[in-house]
């Protein structure tokens, strides 16, 4: 049959049956003679489980329905006679037992859980196993007071529930974890990976309480609606973190920037737009803002990637028309290789050229060509004494140019220092004169040593 309301069909609590198992005796347990007719004790317990019997099942509404139900007739439960004043025993012997071990309680009470769940569903008789360990352990005088208040107010708890973990509907659980599927950037390429995993996972148990040592059940607790969206707002912060964009481009691992920037686009447009149309709660909300706010950044990356990319591949281009000047620092014959090497190394170790604003290949072609194009502005990132002891070396130190200076560097008209200024013969030799020395000299020097 189709359920419209999703793949988990409704099952009322009160339309189902377990029937009651046996419970083996535990080891090292033995019945006094004549069990259970040895003593008034145990006698009591079986003529209690008759008296409930004479009556069951029209004792309670409960049990009415369930009889009318399930076809129940008198001496059904006839087995309950044994059944009870057996469990109640060997439940008096497992306390015994473990009463002086570390986990006396986990232990005494995964044993009474598991009694207590063999009782069926409905339970019948149960609450007779109940009352009966609740005497037993009142009167004894071997379990300290402490012990004993913890097993009573386990077995009160299991005669009447107070905390009542309200679960929520799967179908219901079903839904959120759908919405938060279709909501996820799973489109992108990071996730490809991920995206048939997470869609398998069901994660509706928020957690695995126990298992019982003695029933080997293990018990788990279903996510209430809050919780489900609370553990999809961890999960998708979890997710979006492992990603790691900067290292993956620093490593090299994103080879195609690009698409992932179109990606990253398309998705950001879709988040925003399901932000606007799609129904989300006040807790959804917030993973969907966590997914945008991500996307936003990573648009912003990329685009920054883009700029500087584009900086860095853009090539000398002879063809393009520009204003060519007559000047030329006019490199040494033969030395242009060397030259180049100095200015790619000392860019490296010192940032001669502002990157942000100026493309190094422009800078290169400056520095080198015939004809110097004037229609590039080459922004300097170092000092104006380390440029100025730079121009010394070329000229004085080393003639690599025959024709670098000062006033060559002015009359060329297109450099601009650190601070932005238009740099002229008169900023280049004040900054020299107030320091000669200008900082990582020792790097500069080397550089030049190492080529030429
Ligand atoms: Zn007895
Ligand atoms: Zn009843």
């Amino acid at each position: 049959m189709q359920n419209i309301h999703g793949p988990f069909s409704e099952i009322s609590p009160d339309s189902v049956r377990f029937s009651p198992f046996s419970i083996s005796p535990p080891e090292g347990w033995e019945g006094p003679e004549n069990f259970p007719n040895c003593c008034n004790y145990h006698s009591n317990i079986v003529k209690n489980t008759e008296e409930f019997l004479s009556i069951f099942p029209l004792c309670c509404e409960q049990h009415k329905k369930f009889a009318d139900l399930f076809k129940v007739k008198k001496g059904d439960y006839d087995f309950l006679k044994d059944k009870i004043v057996y469990q109640v025993s060997f439940t008096q012997h497992i306390i015994e037992q473990k009463i002086n071990n570390q986990d006396w309680y986990e232990d005494i009470t995964d044993f009474i859980e598991f009694n207590y769940s063999s009782f069926g569903h409905p339970p019948v008789g149960g609450h007779i196993y109940l009352s009966e360990l609740k005497n037993i352990i009142g009167q004894t005088e071997v379990i300290s007071n402490h012990k004993k208040n913890d097993l009573l107010n386990y077995l009160e708890n299991l005669t009447n529930p107070t905390i009542i973990h309200k679960s929520a509907n799967l179908n219901t659980l079903f839904k959120i974890h759908k919405k938060w599927l279709a909501t996820f950037p799973f489109e992108l390429s990071f996730f490809s990976g991920l995206k048939e995993e997470y869609h398998k996972k069901l994660p509706f148990v928020s957690k695995i309480v126990n298992t019982n040592r003695y029933s080997k059940k293990t018990s788990v607790l279903i996510h209430t609606e809050e919780s489900m969206v609370m553990y999809l707002f961890n999960l998708t912060k979890g997710l979006l973190n492992q990603i790691r964009t900067a290292d993956l481009v620093k490593e090299g691992k994103i080879s195609n920037p690009e698409q992932h920037r179109f990606e990253m686009i398309l998705e950001e447009r879709e988040i925003n737009r399901k932000a606007l149309l799609e129904q989300y709660t006040s807790g959804e909300i917030e993973y969907v803002n966590t997914i945008s706010k991500w996307l936003n950044h990573e648009v912003d990356f990329f685009n920054k990637l883009k700029t500087f990319a584009i900086k860095r591949n853009t090539k000398p281009n002879a063809n393009k028309k520009g204003p060519i000047s007559s000047h030329s620092f006019k490199v040494k014959y033969g030395k242009e290789e060397v030259v180049r090497k100095i200015l790619s190394e000392l860019n490296r170790e010192i940032y001669l050229i502002d990157e942000e604003k100026t493309d190094f290949n422009d800078f290169l072609n400056v520095m080198l060509s015939k004809k110097i194009p004037l229609d590039k502005k080459i922004h300097f990132a170092c000092y104006n004494n380390q440029l100025a002891y730079i121009l010394e070396h070329f000229k004085s130190t080393y003639k690599l140019y025959s024709a670098i200076g000062y006033a060559s560097m002015e009359r060329v008209g297109i450099f601009y220092s650190k601070e932005g200024a238009k740099l002229n013969a008169q900023l280049l030799s004040s900054s020299k004169s107030q320091n000669p020395f200008p900082a990582q000299m020792d790097v500069i020097d080397s550089i030049f040593k190492k080529f030429v």
